[in-house]
Parts: C-alpha cells; sequence; structure tokens
C-alpha cells in the first residue's frame, strides 16, 4: 500500500565504496554540515547511520544514510547492509587512483546484492586535492554513465557537491515510484536506537530492519 499523503516516505541509502575515501565525511557534512579536521578523523569516525527529513518536489522524504562503519577494510560487506536500499552512493577519492580502479569490484558487489532498479550515483570526492587529481572529471563522468549511475565530484571538506549529491539521488528514487511505493514503509525501516551497534566499529549490516519506526530516537538524527 501506498504511504498516506502526509506520512514521510522512507528512503534507504548506502554509502560504500574503499576504505578512506571520505564516505564518513560526506555523512557528516551532508547531515551534520559537519567536518572534522583530517588528523581527528583519522579511520573511519565510527558514523552508522544519519537519519535526515527533507522535501523533494513536495513530498517529504525521511532518508536513513548507512555507513559501512569501516567493514569494507575486511572486504566483509554483510549481504543485510543492502537489504531495502533504494540508492547506492559508490564514492571514490579523485586524487586515488586505486580507489577509482576498485569501482568495478564494488558494482559487481551491487549486481548481487540489489536489483537492477537502484538508483546509483558515483560521487569523485576530495576535489578540493585538484593538485593531486589522479581520476579526472570526465574519466569519473564517462565510467558513471557505462555503469548507469549519475555522476557529482563532491568535497566533504569544502563541501562543494555534497548536497548535491544526496538531493539528486533522492530525487531520482521520488521519480521512480516503483522503489517505493509497493513497499511502503518495508524499504527503508529505520532501526532501533538501542539495537544499533556501538559507534566503535559496529555493524550496521547486523542490525534489526524489523525494528518499528514510529518508536524509535532516530539514531543520530541531525535533523
Ligand atoms: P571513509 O573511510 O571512506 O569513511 O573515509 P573518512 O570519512 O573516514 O575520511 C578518510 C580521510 O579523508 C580523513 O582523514 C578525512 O578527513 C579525509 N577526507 C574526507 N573527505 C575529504 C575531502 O573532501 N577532502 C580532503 N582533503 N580530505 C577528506
Amino acid at each position: 500500500m501506498p504511504p498516506a499523503e502526509n506520512s514521510p516516505i522512507n528512503v534507504k541509502l548506502l554509502l560504500i565504496g574503499n576504505s578512506s575515501v571520505g564516505k564518513s565525511s560526506l555523512l557528516l557534512r551532508f547531515s551534520d554540515a559537519q567536518w572534522l579536521p583530517e588528523d581527528e578523523s583519522s579511520a573511519t569516525i565510527g558514523v552508522d547511520f544519519r537519519v535526515h527529513k527533507m522535501n523533494v518536489n513536495g513530498k517529504k522524504v525521511k532518508l536513513s544514510i548507512w555507513d559501512t562503519a569501516g567493514q569494507e577494510r575486511f572486504r566483509t560487506i554483510t549481504s543485510s547492509y543492502y537489504r531495502g536500499a533504494q540508492g547506492i552512493i559508490l564514492v571514490y577519492d579523485v586524487a586515488n587512483r586505486d580507489s577509482f580502479d576498485a569501482l568495478p569490484r564494488w558494482y559487481s558487489e551491487l549486481e548481487t546484492y540489489v536489483s537492477s532498479s537502484v538508483v546509483k550515483i558515483l560521487v569523485g570526492n576530495k576535489v578540493d586535492k585538484e593538485f593531486s587529481r589522479q581520476v579526472s572529471t570526465t574519466e569519473g563522468q564517462q565510467f558513471a554513465q557505462r555503469m548507469n549511475s549519475l555522476f557529482v565530484e563532491a568535497s566533504a571538506k569544502t563541501s562543494v557537491g555534497v548536497k548535491e549529491a544526496f538531493e539528486e539521488v533522492v530525487s531520482k528514487i521520488i521519480d521512480t515510484p516503483e522503489l517505493w511505493a509497493s513497499v511502503g514503509d518495508k524499504g527503508a525501516k529505520t532501526p532501533k536506537r538501542s539495537d544499533a551497534t556501538s559507534a566503535t566499529g559496529g555493524m550496521p549490516g547486523n542490525i534489526d530492519l524489523s525494528a518499528d519506526q514510529s518508536t524509535q530516537a532516530d539514531g543520530g538524527c541531525g535533523c
């Protein structure tokens, strides 16, 4: 059943990509308008998820945005991390060629775990490091096109492109009702805070996504 007229559409977004490309930083920048200086955020800060409310084309949207919390370092992202996602944000670092070269592996993981209708956006992060860029904008753009993904370059540090990246992916999801209208709440439940793993290296994939959203306190809500 479609959600009631004035209840928000629940959308689940995932961040994936190599370690240290700036996934947590992008999430903090978007949801909390926050930037931790490089030396304070050495390893993944341990963000697990954020809830963010926004309006898109006159529709209320409740976003839950999930970060890997470092799982990718061990190449063990659990299949449950991907469950119910309507949008995927694939991140690489424009100043780190390896993180770009790793993208085919991330896309093949997506083929295994998510439906092809899920909206994907490729984000080339750290454009503030223009002086040490290793991947050109054109190369990023062309790759994204081949992979049927949206594309944005961004910097969590300066906030260039960050809002746009999240807004573009959400807007395309909203334009694709089959991603949310038929599933209602099912696709993007937000877990109870008490069920969430700790902020230090927890595995979001292990959180009980069947928790009743109405009773939870929006983990780490920056809204
Ligand atoms: P994650 O492992 O992908 O979640 O990456 P983090 O968000 O933990 O970031 C890894 C490192 O890159 C940290 O030192 C961040 O401060 C730094 N970083 C993240 N985003 C940017 C950016 O846009 N520009 C620059 N210069 N550094 C960034």
